[in-house]
């Protein structure tokens, strides 16, 4: 079974599998009527820069939009982590450069996908 490919629904960057991103499940199913239906469950993914700036932006269009929006500000507003993997993903450039003639100043480089406080 081929593994499903997964997309920022915002900017269509691919996100890998073990990629940090904010994953949204939505299913339906009918309430008070027999027999109950169930629809297939979906994922819907945002990297964390596009969950940030979501996050940070203005309400968008539509019930659903505003549903989905306030889920994620909940997230980014609950713990830092988020915004940090945004901004770790921004600096991953720059910390890939060698470091010739400053071991000792710097920091020892961070190992990935792992923040210590
Ligand atoms: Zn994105």
């Amino acid at each position: 079974m081929p593994l499903e490919n997964l997309y920022c629904l915002r900017c269509n960057q691919e996100l890998e599998a073990g990629h940090k991103s904010v994953a949204l499940y939505m299913f339906a199913q009918t309430v008070g009527v027999r027999p109950r239906q169930k629809s297939g469950a979906r994922r819907i993914c945002f990297c964390p820069q596009c969950s940030v700036s979501l996050a940070m932006g203005p309400a968008p269009e539509g019930a659903l939009n505003v549903a989905a929006w306030q889920m994620i500000r909940d997230l980014v507003g609950a713990h830092p982590a988020l915004t940090e993997a945004a901004w770790d993903d921004l600096s991953g450039v720059v910390d890939e450069l060698p470091a010739t003639g400053t071991e000792g100043i710097l920091p020892p480089a961070r190992t990935a996908g792992y923040f210590e406080f």
